[in-house]
C-alpha cells in the first residue's frame, strides 16, 4: 500500500502561498489530530512581492470556505469593492474613447444572445450600457450592495481591491489562529531527495531538515523548487504579450475621504499601459509597458502626465518602484510530490488581475483532489499540467484579445501587437468563428474557465470588434424577449442608481458597523 499523504509543506508566504495553506487547512480539517497537516515556511530574507491588489468576485467564495468574516478582511485590508474594469483609450486613443468590463453577466445571458439586436438597434447605448447594470454604478462611483446585506452577498456582482501587504498579514494570522497551519520563519537553501526524484525534505537555515509528503512551491519569482530544484523549462510568451516591466506608486488621497472608484482603471499608452486602483486610504497607481518599445525614462514621464491629472505638480516629486516582468508560465505544474502556484508556476501582465484568480484556482484544485496517497498522486499531477496548461493558454488568448482589437495605430507598440505572428493559432481561430457569431458558452467549455463567453463579448463590443452581420432570426418570440430584457435592464439600472450607496460611503460604514455575518 502506497504510503498516505499525511503533510503538506508550503514554501513561501506571498498571497499564493497564504491563500493555498488556508484553501487546504479550511478543506482538510488541519486543526484537528486527524486532518491534513499544513506546515507553511518563509524566507525571513525574501519580501513579498506587495504588489497585486486587483482581485476577482471568485475572491469571496475563496474567503468564505476559509472561515474570513467579510468585515474583518474589510477592516484589516484596506479593502475597497471592485465591479469590473474601464478600458480607456484602447480603441483608438481618443479622449472619448473608453468601454467596461463589468462583473455581472448581460441580461437573459442564458435564454437569448442579446448582442444581434443591440447592434440592430443600440438606440445609442454602448454594449454593456445596453445589457448590464454595471456600468453605470462604476460610473457614479457607486457600491454593489448594502450595508444590511449579509457578509458576500451581492446585490451586483462584485470583486475587491485590496492591500497586498496586508492581506497576505491577515491571511497568515487567519490561518494560524483558526486553521492550524504550522508557520516557519527560515530560508530554504536545498532538497533531500528520494530515490525517483521526490523531495524528502527541505534544507533550511535554522530548522534543519522540514519533511512532508507533498511541497508546494510558492517562492514568487525564485521558483526555488519548480524552477531552480526541477529545472522545470520556463516557456517565455513575450512574443506574444509584449509587456516586460512596471513602474509602481501609492498615491495618498489629499483630504482622506476622495470618492473611491468602483472598478480599476486601466488607461492605455504609446507603449504599455496605466492601472489606478482606488483603496480606502489610497490609490495604488503603475505603468506597464514594453521594453522593446519604449525607455524607463519615456515610461516614468507617461505615469506623471497620468498622475499630474489628479495631483497636479506633486507628481513631479514621485519616485516609483520598478518591477521586472518576465511573461511566461512552466511547462509543467506538478512535478513528482511538488507543485508550483502563484508566480512560481507563470506571470502574465495584470490586465484583467488573472494571477489571484489563478491562484485561487490552483489553492482549490489541488485542496479538493488533493492525492490520497503517492500512487495517486502522478495520476492527479497528469490531470492537473493539461488542466493549467488550458487554464494559463485561454489567459494568454483573453489578455491578447484586448490589443488585437484595438485600431490604434500612433505607435509601433499597438500595430505589433496585431502582428499576425504574435497572435496565437488558438485566438486566431476564435477571431475566425466570431466573425460570423459572437462568442458563446460553446468556446470555453471547461469546468471552472477562468473567463467565460461573456467577458469575450463585453470586450469584443466594447472594442466595436467589426464583424459581419448576423442574419437576424425573424422568430416573433425571441425579438420580443429581447425588448423585454433591454427593458428591463433599463428599469433595474435606474433602480439601484437610486438605492445603492456610494463606493466610500458603503465601506465607512462595513468599518464602524460591518455586515451581518453568515
Ligand atoms: C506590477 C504587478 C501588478 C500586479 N497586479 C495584480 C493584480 O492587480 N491582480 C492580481 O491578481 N495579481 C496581480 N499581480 C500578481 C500578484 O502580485 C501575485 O500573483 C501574487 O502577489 C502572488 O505572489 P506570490 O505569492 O506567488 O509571490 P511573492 O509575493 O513574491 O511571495 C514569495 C514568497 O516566497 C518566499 N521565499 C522566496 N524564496 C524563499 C526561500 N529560499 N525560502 C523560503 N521562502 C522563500 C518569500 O519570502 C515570499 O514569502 C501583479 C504583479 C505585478 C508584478
Amino acid at each position: 500500500m502506497s504510503k498516505p499523504l499525511k503533510h503538506v509543506v508550503i514554501v513561501g508566504g506571498g498571497s499564493a502561498g497564504w491563500i493555498t495553506a488556508g484553501s487546504i487547512a479550511a478543506l482538510h480539517n488541519t486543526k484537528s489530530e486527524q486532518g491534513i497537516k499544513v506546515t507553511l515556511i518563509e524566507s525571513p530574507d525574501v519580501n513579498i512581492i506587495g504588489v497585486g491588489e486587483g482581485t476577482w468576485p471568485t475572491m469571496r467564495t475563496t474567503l468564505r470556505k476559509m472561515g474570513v468574516s467579510e468585515t474583518d478582511f474589510m477592516r484589516q485590508c484596506d479593502v475597497s469593492f471592485k465591479q469590473g474594469a474601464k478600458f480607456s483609450k484602447w480603441v483608438t486613443g481618443e479622449d472619448n474613447d473608453f468601454y467596461y468590463h463589468p462583473l455581472v453577466l448581460p441580461q437573459g445571458y442564458f435564454d437569448l444572445d442579446l448582442y444581434k439586436y443591440w447592434q440592430q438597434d443600440s438606440r445609442g447605448q454602448s454594449f454593456s450600457n445596453a445589457v448590464s447594470f454595471q456600468e453605470q454604478l462604476c460610473e457614479h462611483g457607486l457600491a454593489p450592495k448594502l450595508i444590511t446585506s449579509p457578509e458576500y452577498a451581492a446585490v451586483a456582482n462584485y470583486a475587491y481591491h485590496l492591500n497586498a501587504g496586508k492581506f497576505a498579514e491577515f491571511l497568515k494570522q487567519h490561518c494560524i489562529d483558526n486553521l492550524g497551519v504550522n508557520y516557519i520563519s527560515d530560508h530554504v537553501v536545498g532538497v533531500n531527495s528520494l530515490d525517483k526524484g521526490d523531495i524528502g525534505s527541505l534544507k533550511t537555515r535554522k530548522n534543519g531538515a522540514l519533511s512532508g509528503d507533498l511541497f508546494v512551491d510558492c517562492t514568487g519569482f525564485a521558483a526555488l523548487l519548480i524552477g531552480k530544484h526541477y529545472d522545470v523549462p520556463f516557456i517565455c510568451k513575450k512574443d506574444i504579450l509584449f509587456i516586460d516591466t512596471a513602474l509602481a506608486v501609492q498615491i495618498p488621497y489629499e483630504e482622506g475621504a476622495d470618492e473611491i472608484a468602483s472598478h480599476t482603471i486601466s488607461t492605455a499608452q504609446d507603449s504599455g499601459w496605466i492601472w489606478d486602483i482606488g483603496l480606502p486610504s489610497r490609490r495604488g497607481v503603475g505603468h506597464v509597458y514594453s521594453s522593446r518599445h519604449t525607455d524607463q525614462a519615456s515610461a516614468e514621464k507617461a505615469l506623471r502626465a497620468y498622475l499630474h491629472q489628479s495631483i497636479g505638480d506633486k507628481s513631479e516629486q514621485l519616485s516609483f518602484r520598478k518591477i521586472d516582468i518576465n511573461p511566461g508560465v512552466r511547462e509543467k505544474f506538478w512535478v513528482n510530490n511538488c507543485v508550483a502556484v502563484g508566480m512560481a508556476a507563470g506571470f502574465l501582465e495584470p490586465l484583467e488581475a488573472s494571477a489571484l484568480v489563478m491562484i485561487e484556482l490552483a489553492a482549490t484544485t489541488i485542496s479538493e483532489q488533493l492525492p490520497a496517497n503517492r500512487e495517486a498522486m502522478d495520476i492527479v499531477a497528469k490531470q492537473y499540467n493539461q488542466r493549467f496548461s488550458y487554464n494559463w493558454d485561454r489567459i494568454i488568448d483573453f489578455l491578447k484579445l484586448h490589443y488585437i482589437a484595438s485600431k490604434r495605430e500612433d505607435s509601433a507598440f499597438w500595430r505589433d501587437n496585431r502582428d499576425v505572428a504574435s497572435i496565437p493559432q488558438s485566438l486566431q481561430d476564435l477571431m475566425t468563428l466570431w466573425q460570423h457569431r459572437p462568442p458563446i458558452e460553446y468556446d470555453f467549455s471547461h469546468k471552472r474557465e477562468v473567463f467565460s463567453a461573456a467577458s469575450y463579448q463585453y470586450v469584443l463590443y466594447g472594442m466595436d470588434f467589426n464583424f459581419t452581420n448576423p442574419a437576424l432570426n425573424r422568430n416573433e418570440n425571441e425579438q420580443k424577449l429581447a425588448q423585454r430584457l433591454f427593458n428591463e435592464n433599463e428599469k433595474t439600472t435606474e433602480k439601484y442608481l437610486n438605492a445603492l450607496p456610494s463606493n466610500r460611503e458603503l465601506i465607512d460604514k462595513v468599518v464602524a458597523f460591518g455586515f451581518s455575518k453568515v
